[in-house]
This record gives structure tokens, sequence and C-alpha cells, in this order.
């Protein structure tokens, strides 16, 4: 796939740095922060990352970006390690942040010692009020002119644990009125008593991302650094570091994080979604997290196709979930083993049908795989459930189901035509009447009769009560994120839970990851968190409709 398709911009510029020299080999990296599940956006970055590493031949690290112990922890470490070799990667060194900090440290001392950091008192109030605005230029700190030994001694107690926090930190000594914000004495270390997931109490100081990300990428010899547009403006100070330490020049990217319709992506706001009770963790099948992808039935696949198709840009845009939709039908459509299952049933008895007979029914699982996927017995008989909604009693034009006098073909088995049916007080169809033609069984249809109308069922006397899930959109508008307060955004209606749906029995053996079609019902995949043995809870994955398939064969 990659070999038809133009080079990306990062593409374009790694061939260039091949090229020219300045690079002989490729290595990338992944840097998440482990402060909750990785969602679609990140798997744009990672296929992003990997992507670039395999078509070069180079490595890929996975680097946490530790950084900050207030907000980490170890449960999000092993979901993410889940969650990317799921996608389908493998990375070659698993590093952390945290695994530099003495060396990150020793970098802190040597640029104190060049005169190009300093301890300072101000608060972080006065730090800001000093800062400037990017019209005018900021003020130095009274703190800036400290000798080397003093900052030194300073530092020293500081990472002793001599102070409180927020009573100092350390600052690069760079430019109070440079016209890039981040240039003016940006903050380098900060107090923070507080344990560390992996480092535990051994520091009492953390460096600041701009501190530790460009270092660790030159530790670990990373040749392209790619992250999103956010860090553009941070890209001087990158270098910066960088060029004072004299470390290995590894370079920054910036391309457009992914945004898609009627969902939120940021970490953040989705803890928010988890913590406020309006989705049922982080693997809800209803959030756009990898997990909860996983969990709905999204393939791996159709995720980095997706990614493929929606290519890497400079300008940020919002993709419609209409797309990611139609990648993972594609795949699905592909793969899904076909069953039938009944949402809401309604009786149909086939009057002319023995009452004391039974068939077994034979039907391909899969009409678009080559070998189709192999094949299944159906019990068929005298009693079938079918979907409420497949008859009418006054048909409306072109209605092709069931109807009084209409036929249709039963899947997999015979024509019946509707003689009649039964209805209680309320008015409700308790019971449709019907005869067969018996010559007319599928796969050996002598009959010569051509209906329209194909219906599913399931047997009576066979099938199994099941709960199915159906999903809608998470919130209700198409960018909830631009709006103020997201969660008055919510779309009430996005889990409907359907308690009666009956299936045919072969299902009582899915287990999560099956993948099935429910003919005309749409795709579904049993929940991992829900099913029992022998009692399958499935969760649509997505409908069949499929809006996206004009739109991309333009
Ligand atoms: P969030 O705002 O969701 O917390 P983040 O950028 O803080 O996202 P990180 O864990 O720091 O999350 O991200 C790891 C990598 O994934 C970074 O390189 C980041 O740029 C990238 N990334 C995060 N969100 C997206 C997105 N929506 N599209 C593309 N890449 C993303
Ligand atoms: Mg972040």
């Amino acid at each position: 796939m990659t070999e038809e398709r133009s080079l990306n911009f990062i593409e374009e510029i790694i061939e260039e740095d091949l090229r020219s020299g300045r690079t002989r080999t490729v290595h990338t990296r992944f840097p998440p922060e482990p402060n909750g599940y990785l969602h679609i956006g990140h798997a744009k970055s990672i296929c992003l990352n990997f992507g670039l590493a395999d078509r070069y031949g180079g490595l890929t690290n996975l680097r946490f970006d530790d950084t900050n112990p207030v907000t980490e922890d170890t449960e999000y470490v092993e979901s993410i390690k889940a969650d990317i070799r799921w996608l389908g990667f493998e990375w070659d060194r698993e590093c952390y942040a945290s695994d530099y900090f003495d060396k990150l440290y020793a970098f802190a001392e040597q640029l104190i010692g060049k005169g190009l950091a300093y301890v300072d008192d101000s608060s972080s109030e006065e730090i800001a009020a000093m800062k400037g605005t990017p019209t005018e230029p900021g003020r130095e700190s009274p703190f800036r002119n400290r000798s080397v030994e003093e900052n030194l001694t300073l530092f020293r107690e500081m990472r002793a644990g001599r102070y409180a926090e927020g009573e100092k930190v350390l600052r690069a000594r760079i430019d109070m009125a440079s016209p890039n914000m981040h240039m003016r004495d940006p903050v380098m270390y900060r107090i923070r008593h507080v344990s560390h997931h992996r480092t535990r109490d051994a520091w009492r100081i953390y460096p600041m991302y701009d501190f530790a990300h460009g270092q660790s990428d030159s530790i670990e010899g990373i040749t392209h650094s790619v992250c999103t547009l956010e860090f553009e403006v941070h890209r001087p100070l990158y270098e910066w570091y960088i060029e004072q330490l004299g470390i290995h020049p590894s370079r920054q990217y910036e391309f457009a994080r992914l945004n898609m319709t009627y969902t939120v992506m940021s970490k953040r706001k989705l803890l928010q979604l988890v913590q406020e009770g309006h989705v049922d963790g982080w693997d809800d099948p209803r959030m756009p997290t990898l997990s909860g992808m996983r969990r709905r039935g999204y393939t791996p696949l159709s995720i980095r196709n997706f990614c493929e198709r929606i290519g890497v840009q400079r300008r940020e845009n919002i993709i419609d979930v209409g797309l990611l939709e139609y990648c993972v039908r594609e795949d699905l459509n592909r793969i899904a083993e076909r069953r039938m299952v009944v949402l809401d049933p309604v009786k149909l008895v086939i009057t002319d049908y023995p009452e004391d007979h039974a068939e077994e029914l034979d039907a391909e699982n899969n009409p678009e795989a080559a070998d189709q996927g192999g094949r299944r017995t159906l019990p068929f008989g005298r009693e079938l459930w079918i979907e409420r909604e497949d008859f009418m009693e006054v048909p409306a034009k072109k209605w092709f189901r069931l109807a009084p006098g209409a036929m249709v073909r039963l899947k997999h088995a015979y024509i019946v035509r509707c003689e009649g049916y039964t209805k209680d007080e309320d008015g409700r169809i308790t019971e449709i009447h019907c005869t067969h033609i018996p010559m007319s069984r599928s796969g050996s249809d002598t009959s010569g009769i051509n209906v329209k109308g194909t219906i599913h069922w399931v047997s009576v006397a066979a099938a199994l009560p099941a709960e199915v899930r159906l999903y809608d959109r998470l919130f209700r508008v198409e960018n909830p994120a631009a709006e103020g307060s997201f969660s008055d955004f919510l779309n009430p209606d996005s889990l409907e839970v359907v308690q009666g749906a009956m299936m045919e029995p072969s299902l009582a053996d899915a287990t999560p990851g099956g993948l099935f079609q429910f003919l005309r019902k749409g795709y579904f995949t049993p929940d991992a968190r829900l099913s029992r043995p022998g009692r399958p809870v499935f969760n649509r994955t997505v409908g069949l409709r499929d809006s996206w398939a004009k739109a991309v064969a333009k």
C-alpha cells in the first residue's frame, strides 16, 4: 500500500537526509506520557513513527515520557504496551525518560557551569508576571545574575530536598526579549516532593518536558523526532539545549494532530468522561481509545488502513468519523462470519410445515471469502422468529418484505407466503401465518419463483436469547471540544441495550475476539467484559450502511 502513494512531507525530508548523508539510518520513537490510555490520535502517531522506520529499514523506540510523577501510573504503562502490540507494532527498545534523570541532572549542572542556567527564587506568579507578552519583552529576574558557584550550591540543595515545592526553580538563561515566549528563560526543573512510579523517592526535583524530551531523543540517537504541531514553537528550545550541550543532533518535525468528528481526543477530557461516569471506563466501546475500539470489534488492520488513508499533513483539520467506520466495514466484510440474529422478534408459523418435522439447512459463513469461510448448519422448523419490522399489515409502496398475501425468501431456506396474522388487544402483531413452497429450498430451488425480498430468521425451537448492545455517537455535535463544556453535548442515546434478541445456536460458542456480521443488522462482536461462557453479550461494531463507499470511490 505504501508503495502506491506519493511521499508524505516527512518521508521527503528523510529521503533528502539519506541522500545528503545527514543521516545514514532512520531511528524514530513513540513517546507517550503514561497518564491515560491511547486513543485513535495516538494510533496516527504510532503508525507514522513505526511506519517510517519500517519503510527505511530503521528502528522505533517506545519511550515513556514520565517526567510528571503527579499524573503518571504503571497501569497506563501496561495498557499502552498492550495497545501498541495489538495495533501490530513491536518496538526496538523500551525506554523511560526517568531512566535519564541522572544524565539530565548532569546536563543541567553543565549548563549552570557555562553560565546558561540559574536558580530562581521567584514564585510562579512572579515568573509569569515577568514573562512579558508576545508583543512586549519580559523582565529579567533579580536572581538571574547569581554566580555559577551559588547556582550549583542551590541546585544541589534543591535536589537534596532542602526546599519546599515552589520555593525555587532552575531556569535556562537565554533571552527575556526573545519573540518566542518559550525562549524567555524557560523553567528546566521544579521541586516536587512526590514519589515517582519508577524512581520512587530518589528525586525531589523533576525536569520539565522541554528539558527532557530533546535530550532523551539525543541520548537514544533518534534521527527524526516526529511530534504534533503544538510543539513547533518549542523547536528553537529543543535545538538550543542540544546545541549548548553539544550532544547528538536529533531533529524535530511537526505534523497535524488527528481530530475526529463526534468525539473528544485529549486524554484529559477522556479521563473526565470516565471519572464523571459518562462512560463505563477507558475501554467503553463508545470511547475513541484503542481499548474501546478493540472491545467494540474494530480490527487493527482497519485502524492502520484508516491512518494510511488520512495521511500526514502540516495543517490541522477534522476527519469525518465515517471514514474510520468505512475502513472498519471494509475489513470486517472480508473476515466476519455471517450469522442470523433477530433483534426484535415476532413469531412466524409455517402452517403447512409438519409440527414434528425439523431440518438442518446448510449455510456458508462468508460469501466474500475464497473458501466461503467454511459452512454451518441452521436448524429450521415450523416456528421461526423474524424481525417485527419485516412485516407490514398495510404494505407501503415498494415494500418487498412480508405483508398479507406477499412472498419473501427466508435466507438459506424457503420462499414463504403470508396467509394471515393475529393481533392482541393493543393492536400489536402476535403471530404471522405463512405457507411455504417446498421446491424453493435454497441450493436446490426448482420453483422458478422469483421474489424481491429476503429476510433473516431463527428457529424458535433452537434459538438462544441474547443481549445485544447498539451504539451511537457519544456526542450530539460534530466538534464537542470546540464548545465550552463538552459534557453538555453528550448524546443521551449513545447506548441502546436490546435484551430480548434471539440468535442462531451456533453463536452460543462465540467468544471475545470473534467477529460476526449479523445479516442485515451490522457487524457484531462478543463483549469482553460482559459475556459469560455460553451467554455472549454482543456489541454492534458498526452498521452495514455505508455512506463513505461512494465518496472514497470518486
Ligand atoms: P493528549 O492531549 O491526548 O494527552 P498528548 O499529546 O499529551 O495527547 P502524549 O502521550 O504526550 O499525548 O502523546 C504521545 C505522542 O502521540 C506524541 O508524540 C503526540 O504528539 C502524539 N499524539 C497525541 N495525540 C495525537 C493526535 N490526536 N494525533 C496525532 N498524534 C497525537
Ligand atoms: Mg502530553
